[in-house]
């Protein structure tokens, strides 16, 4: 890890809110593989931003950090208590893709990052950019945020192979105690879900939606099927927003029974619906739906899905999130062929850079690095990736495609 900078301050972070100073400390992890090269182009970009729109009052003082593979170089480590006590301090940092080492029983170092943190949300913004090469014939209908819970769910690592003991043993326990159907020599996972995970989740979506001005938070489930995992998470969302958010909050069922189908002024719209038919209705009427809350599986396949429909997963923001730490990053992997060839397109990590702002407040250098983004793919003169699928595209390098932004700012 490189010295502190001197010039920065540390964002904090009291009573459910950051505190946010003009000169914000903030963590930067290039990351593996392409990784550089996005980064490099990312913060290019952001400064660019942040100086036209507050004219030098304010200013990201980066704070370099090491993860993955030049981590591992400098010190044996993947994920260095160093950079992970960094990370605590600083309460934001945006990444770049790390490798999966391979062998040395580590999941994923994204996986572990989020664990360590408790980032309970994964959200990704998904909407269209004009001119981005896509399959759909409406592709600026789509327009949403997921909210996708990070650390329950088939996801939490509880599995057995078929054969081991705890496996046998459970499947016992299963045949024995709760008469459970299970052959012997399965595999088995188990799917937890908790009311306080998922009210966590579906609360940060709903406020979400409050911040930003969203009319729709529609819980994603598959709760006719799994009652009292998936069919939970739907019942304990809509207990906890009326018992939190009812100023603010109502109900689908509410919107027919109490207004008669008049959506009142100011009022966001809480709904569900089941997660097969949901793949549906975001390709048939994207244009009904806003901020999605989900599980983390069900989470998983949306997120990619609504990506497609956008053009891919280029371009593709994201961030995970807890209480009191944020992590942006982009949602692709390393493209290890491509590494240091400054050919990439930067776009996924731009864009997450561009998320970070809006969420410390700094929207109107958000809005200027989304609005120059805009205007440069418009120029056709883009990263490999979208020049091959243009019928006039000009391929430029991941740097120059970069310095475009920062011109059309
Ligand atoms: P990948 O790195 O995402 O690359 C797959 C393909 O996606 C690339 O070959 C390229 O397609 C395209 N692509 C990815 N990023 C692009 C960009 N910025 N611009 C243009 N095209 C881009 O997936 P992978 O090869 O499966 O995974 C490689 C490593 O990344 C693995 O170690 C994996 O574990 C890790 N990974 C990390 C993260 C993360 O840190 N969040 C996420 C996923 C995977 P073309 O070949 O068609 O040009």
């Amino acid at each position: 890890m490189s010295a502190e900078n001197p010039q920065g301050e540390y964002i904090t972070f009291s009573e459910g809110e950051y505190q946010i100073p003009d000169r914000p400390l903030i963590g930067a992890l290039p990351g593996d593989g392409i990784g550089p090269d996005i980064w490099s182009a990312t913060k290019m970009v952001l400064e660019a931003a942040v100086a036209k729109a507050y004219a030098g009052k304010r200013k990201i003082c980066w704070q370099p950090l090491t993860a993955g593979e030049a981590a591992f170089k400098e010190s044996g480590s993947y994920l260095p208590e160093a950079t992970l006590a960094a990370i605590e301090k600083l309460k934001i940092a945006i990444k770049g893709p790390l490798a999966t080492p391979i062998g040395g029983g580590i999941r994923s170092l994204n996986v572990a990052l989020r664990h360590h943190f408790d980032l309970y949300a994964c959200i990704r913004p998904v909407r269209y950019y004009e001119g981005v090469p896509n399959p759909m014939k409406r592709p600026g209908d789509l327009d949403v945020v997921i909210f996708r819970e990070n650390t329950e769910d088939v996801y939490a690592g509880l599995e057995w192979a078929a054969g081991s003991e705890e496996a046998e043993a459970l499947g016992d326990y299963l045949r024995d105690k709760l008469k459970a159907k299970v052959r012997p020599g399965s595999a088995l996972g188990i799917k937890p879900m908790s009311p306080e995970g998922s009210k966590r989740l579906i609360r940060a979506a709903i406020q979400y939606a409050i911040d930003n001005d969203r009319k729709m938070v529609t819980m994603v489930h598959k709760g006719n099927i799994m009652k009292f995992t998936e069919g939970a998470f739907r019942q304990w969302g809509y207990e906890m927003a009326k018992a939190e958010f009812a100023d603010k909050i109502i109900t689908e069922e509410e919107l027919v029974t109490k207004y008669e189908g008049e959506w009142p002024p100011g009022k966001i719209i809480l709904n569900d619906r089941i997660a097969d038919a949901m793949f549906q209705q975001l390709l048939l009427r994207p244009d009904e739906y806003d901020v999605l809350a989900t599980p983390n599986l069900n989470g998983d396949y949306l997120s990619d899905a609504c990506a497609a429909q956008v053009g891919g997963l280029g371009i593709a923001p994201g961030a995970n999130v807890g209480d009191g730490i944020a992590i942006f990053e982009a949602t692709h992997g390393t493209a290890p062929k491509y590494a240091g060839l400054d050919k990439v397109n930067p776009g996924s990590l731009i864009l997450s850079g561009k998320m970070m702002l809006d969420f410390m407040g700094w929207r109107k250098a958000g809005a200027l690095v989304e609005k120059a983004l805009q205007a440069t793919i418009l120029g056709r003169r883009v990263t490999y990736d979208l020049a091959r699928q243009m019928n006039d595209g000009e391929e430029v390098r991941c740097s120059t495609f970069g310095e475009l932004i920062v011109a059309a700012m």
